[in-house]
């Protein structure tokens, strides 16, 4: 079936005698580039490989040769189809290049190299950020069209760590302070929007409203992709804006910078995970008297009252030295983040008050794609990936698919 369909498809692509355009065509850069001869090439296509019949030209100021039905065909630099490379890019972007390659043979019989699978959706993850970064200067200019605007817009943000290769982490220290850092921190950040509580009076996530933007960058770099993702999600149109994160310093350099006025709050669950750890450490980790210690502070802590929270740490009288230091550490992480955990105020307003959605998109997009074991990235490999991820869970792979056929 294939193969009758591919001699179809192979008839009907040469049909055009191989797209000669008269003797001379423009060249794009002001020359006439001349007709030399027609050049056959095999491109793999969804039903069979094809011998696609092409006239060849060659400007000579430019040194370059032009095969003007490459561009039509979108072929140019490639022997795989649009729609051959649709798909490498979908499995290349959903699991691992080898995997991907198999389920490429076994569904859809197209039989191509892991390599050329990774190279593939790697190329088209680049794409994606093209478009990213068009979509990123309109948004800062001012100039995009935000799309429906919702009362409350969350902006979530996290980081989680990819293994790389060994190249990528130098002069970067470890988190184990006796050796090399093996892995990037990607940072990721969400966009939704709520327009309801229930009848609890809990905020209600609006359906397929998040989307995701992420990359291996610093700060200051995703501070304006996310800023970019907000304006085109409706920010500037919004009643309220919440930054959720958890208290790593970067994140509110970010929510300071890009987004002022917006509530700030940190994530209920890391700081209820703070008061636990800190219990263990001073009381011993299985004593009741530890429990008994994170139970109490958590009452305080739902209640808003981080100053109450503080001053009992401040009692804590550990004799080791460590634990000393751990006290001394979770105190000023409370104290400097008290005005972001005021969670009974928070619930009274019907916000949520924990990070759980990019927590989920960190794992969904970079953890079951890019953290499975002997995995490990280049910094470009694991962008270009993270890009195609998060368009596919922002339901935009369409929409690239549609602006590349257009462009
Ligand atoms: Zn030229």
């Amino acid at each position: 079936m294939h193969q009758v369909g591919g001699a179809v498809l192979q008839q009907f692509l040469n049909a055009d005698g191989g797209g000669h355009r008269g003797p001379r065509i423009d060249c794009g850069q002001g020359h006439r580039a001349a007709f030399v001869d027609y050049r056959d090439k095999v491109v793999l296509t969804v039903l069979a490989p094809v011998a696609v019949q092409r006239a060849y030209y060659h400007c000579a100021p430019c040194a370059r040769g032009l095969i003007p039905k490459d561009r039509d065909l979108d072929i140019i630099g490639t022997t795989f189809s649009p729609g051959v490379r649709r798909l490498m890019g979908r499995v290349g972007g959903k699991e691992a290049f080898d995997e991907g390659r198999r389920d490429l043979e076994t569904l859809a019989g197209v039989v191509v190299k892991t390599k050329a699978v990774e190279r593939v959706a790697e190329a088209l993850g680049a794409q994606v950020e093209a478009m990213a970064i068009q979509e990123r200067a309109r948004a800062l200019s001012g100039t995009v069209v935000p799309l429906q605007a919702a009362p409350t817009l969350y902006i979530a943000i996290d980081g989680t760590g990819v293994p790389v290769v060994p190249h990528e982490t130098v002069g970067r220290p470890g988190k184990d302070p006796t050796g090399p850092a093996k892995t990037r921190e990607v940072k990721l950040g969400c966009v939704f929007t709520q327009t309801s509580v229930d009848e609890q009076g809990r905020p209600v996530r609006d359906e397929d409203s998040t989307t995701y933007v992420g990359a291996i960058e610093p700060a200051e770099a995703f501070g304006r992709r996310i800023y970019a993702e907000a304006v085109r999600r409706g920010i500037t149109r919004a009643e309220r804006v919440i930054v959720l994160g958890d208290g790593a310093p970067w994140i509110w350099g970010i929510a300071d910078e890009h987004f002022p006025g917006a509530i700030q709050i940190v994530d209920l669950y890391h700081a209820r995970e703070h008061l636990a750890d800190l219990g263990k450490l001073v009381y011993g980790a299985t004593s009741a008297a530890a429990k008994a210690w994170a139970a109490a502070r958590r009452q305080d802590l739902d209640a808003g009252d981080v100053e109450r929270v503080a001053a009992a740490m401040g009692r804590l009288r550990p004799r080791q030295r460590d634990a000393q230091e751990a006290v001394r550490k979770a105190r000023s992480y409370f104290e400097t983040n008290a005005p972001r955990m005021r969670y009974a105020r928070f619930r009274r307003q019907g916000l949520f008050v924990g990070s759980g959605v990019v927590e989920a998109g960190c794992k969904t997009i970079v953890g079951h794609r890019l953290k499975q074991s002997g995995m490990r990235w280049t910094v470009r490999g694991a962008n270009a990936i993270i890009a195609l991820r998060c368009a596919d869970l922002s339901g935009r792979w369409e929409e690239f698919w549609e602006a590349r056929a257009v462009g």
